[in-house]
């Protein structure tokens, strides 16, 4: 496991939460993905590690853990929701629609297509996770 559960633990006391048991077993299971996840799989790892969790208590902590960023939310190529942890550093990706492959997009190149987008709209990105979907080079040869 990659993640701290001390820095959780402080976030979310800081804004008046506590790390339920729960939440450990949701966060846990997102963080065992290790990339996107959906939250039909969270929700089918996390019952197997606490029966009692349902979807409702998934759908609640991952609203709770997006709002204290915690966690990330992107869409796969369906668009249907997907959840990641946040990693030390912003990251961006390219999705091939058709092998479904993910390419990491070197963070300079957003930084400059956000810097470009600033000067010419006046428009701050606040965005710090793109997912951009394409053919990958394999695909289309
Ligand atoms: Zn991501
Ligand atoms: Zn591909």
């Amino acid at each position: 496991m990659t993640h701290n559960k001390t820095n959780y633990i402080e976030r979310l006391h800081k804004n008046g939460y506590r790390l339920t048991n729960q939440r450990q077993v949701i966060l846990d299971v997102i963080c065992q993905a290790n990339g996107h996840t959906t939250v039909g799989e969270i929700y089918y790892r996390a019952k197997k590690f606490d029966e009692g969790i349902d979807r409702s208590t998934v759908y609640r902590s991952l609203d709770l853990f997006v709002k204290l960023r915690l966690v990330i939310l992107g869409e796969n190529i369906d668009g249907e929701r997907v959840y990641e942890l946040v990693k030390e550093d912003q990251h961006h990706h390219l999705v091939c629609t058709n092998c479904e492959c993910d390419i990491d997009i070197d963070s300079w190149i957003v930084e400059d297509f956000y810097e470009t987008i600033r000067k010419e709209y006046d428009f701050q990105v606040t965005k710090d996770h793109l997912m951009v979907f394409g053919i990958c080079r394999k695909c289309s040869e």
